[in-house]
């Protein structure tokens, strides 16, 4: 729950806005104003909205917040992994990873870049592995906070692509980003009312514009809330965590596994196959020593020739703090061609991104950790 007393005007949807233009008698046509506003031209004030009546504008104001997303540390180049660490309302630090393209992964082809989104301050799951949960649960991030992050690196893009074309004489208007993973920080299937009405936000055409299958939802395991997803309209991307293909290694590192291990999970994902077809992916972290050998290979062939999954092998990131450590590269190698040798569809993330700790959580507990936004020293860059 957001501190701020008011909604996010992000978080409404055009039938919400309806029904309010209709309780203040202002014709309906007013709402795409608005939601034009928003997202076409990304405003960030009331003021802003010169075509709306003085009148309108106040009862906005007095109806909505413009839940403040503020950029306090931008890391990485325009052309490689870049990550965007966001100072709420209340305080919370949040983070978003804006990733080049990469076809193979959860995108179709296109030049357009994926966003890695977060859907909660901290996480109550407690993966063994993960920075994430390692503070535990803050809050839940509302609808609008969700959408913010995309708003805000679109906004932070088009800024930068105007000052430097500026120098060229043309405006930059372009989109960004083309795809979206909520992979960031937090369990999305554990927000799932504000996930899900964010990700209706993002995909309507008056809002984000960006098609449901261009959308990834990764989670956990949480088996009750897969099957949940599967009975709504749309036709989201499902990634799955799985990081060991038997419950011993799951329940080792995954305490979620406990209250639904392999058995339920596979059947929920079963059950999300039937209702929307073939699109899982299972993502395999490799940490040295615990789920990298051998014993692995044939569970997580069988697995996902089963369900039909793609896998995605994710050489482990370091966290400090925490004993794990990824395995050497012939290892990972390995690993692969042993699957490919049982004619899965396998991926290995041989990407860097190692520098700006790219996997969830790192950015956003390294800024706590050095105190450095009290201390003042980082500022956005905005050239
Ligand atoms: N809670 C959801 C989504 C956020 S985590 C989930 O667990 O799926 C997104 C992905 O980052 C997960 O696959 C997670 O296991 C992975 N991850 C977390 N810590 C990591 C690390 N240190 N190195 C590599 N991947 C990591
Ligand atoms: Fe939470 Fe996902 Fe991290 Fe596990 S891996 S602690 S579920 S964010």
């Amino acid at each position: 729950m957001s501190l701020a007393s008011k909604p996010g005007v992000r978080s409404v949807n055009r039938e919400a806005l309806l029904g309010k233009l209709a309780e203040w008698n202002f014709p309906a046509y007013r709402a795409d104003q608005i939601l034009e506003w928003l997202y076409r031209h990304r405003a960030s004030s009331w003021e802003s909205m010169t075509n709306l009546p003085k009148a309108l504008r106040k009862m906005l104001s007095e109806t909505f917040e413009f839940t403040p997303v503020e950029v306090v540390r931008c890391e990485g180049s325009a052309d490689s992994t870049r990550k965007f660490l966001w100072r709420l309302g209340d305080g919370a630090l949040v983070e978003t990873v804006l990733i080049p393209a990469n076809p193979a992964l959860y995108s179709d082809p296109s030049d357009r870049r994926t966003l890695c989104v977060s859907t909660q301050v901290g996480c109550a799951y407690g993966c063994q592995f993960c920075a994430s949960g390692l503070d535990g649960f803050k809050r839940q991030l509302n609808p609008a906070e969700i959408v913010g992050q995309w708003l805000g690196v679109e906004n932070y893009c088009a800024n930068e692509e105007r000052n430097l074309e500026k120098k060229e004489g043309s405006a930059g208007s372009a989109r960004t980003v083309g795809n979206l993973v909520f992979m960031g920080m937090g369990e999305p299937l554990a927000n799932y009312d504000n996930v899900l009405a964010a990700l209706r936000i993002l995909n309507a055409e008056w809002g984000g514009g960006i098609g449901a299958r261009k959308m990834t939802l990764s989670t956990s395991g949480l088996a009750p809330q897969i099957k949940r997803l599967a009975d709504e309209p749309e036709q989201f991307r499902l990634a799955i965590s799985l990081h060991g293909a038997t419950d011993p290694v799951r329940d080792r590192i995954m305490p979620v596994n406990r209250k639904y291990p392999l058995k339920a999970l596979t059947a929920a994902i079963e059950y999300y196959q039937e209702k929307k077809g073939r699109l899982i992916t299972f993502e395999y972290i490799l940490i040295k020593g615990l789920n990298d050998g051998e014993d692995q290979i044939e569970p997580l062939a069988a697995l996902s020739r089963r369900l039909h999954a793609k896998v995605n092998l994710i050489p482990y990131n370091t966290v400090e703090g925490l004993p794990w450590e990824r395995p050497e590269e012939a290892v990972q190698e390995k690993f692969l061609s042993r699957l490919q040798e049982r004619g899965i569809i396998v991926t290995l993330r041989r990407e860097k991104g190692h520098d700006i700790d790219a996997a969830c959580g790192q950015l956003r507990l390294r800024t706590e950790r050095e105190g450095i936004l009290s201390a003042g020293v980082f500022k956005a860059r905005d050239n």
